[in-house]
């Protein structure tokens, strides 16, 4: 047992009461916020830092995946509602690169951080979100199965703020953790996706450079082969963003050293990950500078956090699961789909695995009951925290279905408090109509919507 003390107790001030709160501006965060708010409640959402994106801009992701499916072998948008709001925003800012090909069969689409920053301060604001800049969510007080306040810190002290319902989009379902939800953490074997620390590099030739993003991987096994170079990882994504001269790079990869991933929830272990992360960094940056157009690049930008894929997934009422993604799974109460395929950040490898192309329809439905926790009255969860097992969060965390997943808590948390009863009470058939009639895809009976 590490040694102790005593915190004595001490008046917190109250910094807010609000409808719902919302703790974390990734995009689940930004969608049950937005969600919420336009169904007319009092908002506030909560971040840590000083901009929303969440690992999009935080972790510098800078790319959109799960916004599309293939359905069939022909690519379909189906991730709309708040997300094509966010995405019209990003595009006039002249922020948004047009969808590109993986693998030869799913679309994923970059963006610019510095834009997607802008747009979601601005779509926020147009619905009248309250936003709590540099507010490290710390604690909650509990009053019997609801939460009563949420504990914040910041640079004016511990602030308390009471709300009728909270929603957890922290990414690692720290609200839920601390009002005493159920919940697994990675593998349930004491490893986890592996986190990555990306980095941008700019003064590439574009025209020299061509498909590098195809060459890449090839010189990296040919390097490896001839005992030159070992890399952190194999399958690294090097793509070009919106102007040619820069490009992102998803090249590193952070283990313990006991060789299992480095865990997002201990702060020694992110300590040495960002460090080990800024070294593999450089690593990548120097190999790159070997493949033509690349040779006067220079690293524009290492973001501020290290990128956490997965920690803690809170339990609720269904767990998405590896077999719903490829199978491609149906639910009664269906409120958005996934189309990305699992994506397994494993030990020195990305894998992927797909459902049936072009034989499925590529998309799972992703069901109410895992934005609702076990044991908590008034709290939802969406994003990467949300109810999944290991293999089904390694598809459905990704951007597209953690909008679609905030887009439903909001309007759910609207619904509770309209009907004077518990998110798990809600009539799903409701929460389904209201959210079709925003625009968005749940599935279902609805038409696919055309187009990417
Ligand atoms: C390296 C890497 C590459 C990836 N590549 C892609 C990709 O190409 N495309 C894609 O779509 N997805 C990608 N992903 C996955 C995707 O970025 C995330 O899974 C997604 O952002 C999750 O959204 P979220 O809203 O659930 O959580 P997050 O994006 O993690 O957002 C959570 C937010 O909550 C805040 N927060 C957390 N705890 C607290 C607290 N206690 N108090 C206050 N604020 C808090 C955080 O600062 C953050 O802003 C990648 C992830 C990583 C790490």
């Amino acid at each position: 047992m590490p040694a102790t003390i005593t915190e004595p107790a001490r008046q917190i001030p109250l910094y807010g009461e609000y409808e719902v709160a919302v703790l974390g501006g990734g995009p689940a965060g930004i969608a049950a916020a937005v969600a919420a708010a336009r169904a007319g409640r009092r908002t506030l959402l909560i971040e840590r830092y000083g901009f929303l994106g969440g690992m999009g801009t935080a972790a510098g992701v800078t790319n959109f995946c799960g916004l599309h499916a293939n359905v069939f072998g022909t690519a379909h948008r189906v991730v709309q509602g708040v997300a094509s709001d966010l995405l019209a925003r990003i595009d006039r800012l002249g922020g948004l690169n047009a969808p590109h090909l993986i693998l030869g069969k799913i679309y994923a689409q970059a963006y610019d951080t510095a834009a997607y920053k802008i747009a979601a301060d601005d779509l926020l604001g147009a619905h009248k979100v309250d936003i709590l800049f540099h507010a490290l969510g710390a604690g909650v007080v509990m009053d019997g199965s609801r939460i009563d306040a949420l504990m914040v810190e910041t640079k004016a002290g511990r602030q308390a703020v009471r709300a009728g319902v909270f929603i957890d989009c922290s990414g690692d379902g720290d609200l839920a953790a601390w009002a005493g939800a159920p919940y697994e953490v990675g593998d349930n074997a004491g490893s986890m996706l592996f986190p990555s620390m990306m980095l941008r590099l700019n003064g590439i030739d574009p025209e020299k450079a061509g498909d590098a993003w195809r060459t890449i991987p090839v010189l990296m096994e040919k390097a490896v082969a001839a005992g030159t170079h070992t890399f952190p990882r194999k399958g690294a994504i090097v793509r070009p963003q919106k102007s040619g001269i820069e490009w992102r790079v998803n090249f590193t990869q952070l283990a313990r050293e006991d060789g299992s991933a480095v865990n997002g929830l201990e702060p020694d272990q992110m300590t040495r990950g960002e460090i080990e992360g800024r070294r593999q960094a450089q690593q990548a940056f120097e190999f790159l500078r070997t493949v033509p157009g690349f040779e006067k690049s220079y690293i524009v930008d290492l973001p501020p956090q290290l990128g956490i894929r997965e920690t803690r997934r809170v339990v609720g009422g269904y767990m998405l699961s590896g077999e719903d993604v490829l199978g491609c799974a149906s639910f009664e109460d269906s409120i958005g789909v996934n189309g990305w395929p699992m994506e397994q950040h494993v030990a020195g490898d990305v894998v992927f695995k797909f459902p049936p192309i072009p034989e499925s329809r590529g998309f799972n439905e992703l069901p109410y009951r895992m934005l609702v926790p076990e044991g908590v009255d008034n709290l939802l969860m969406a994003g990467r925290c949300a109810s999944m097992t290991h293999e089904g969060q390694s598809a459905a965390r990704v951007s597209g279905a953690c909008f679609a997943m905030g887009e439903a808590v909001g309007a759910a948390a609207d619904l509770a408090l309209a009907g004077n009863t518990i998110p798990r009470d809600i009539a799903v058939e409701k929460l389904q109509q209201t959210l079709k009639q925003q625009g968005a895809f749940i599935g279902r009976d609805q038409s696919v919507p055309e187009g990417l």
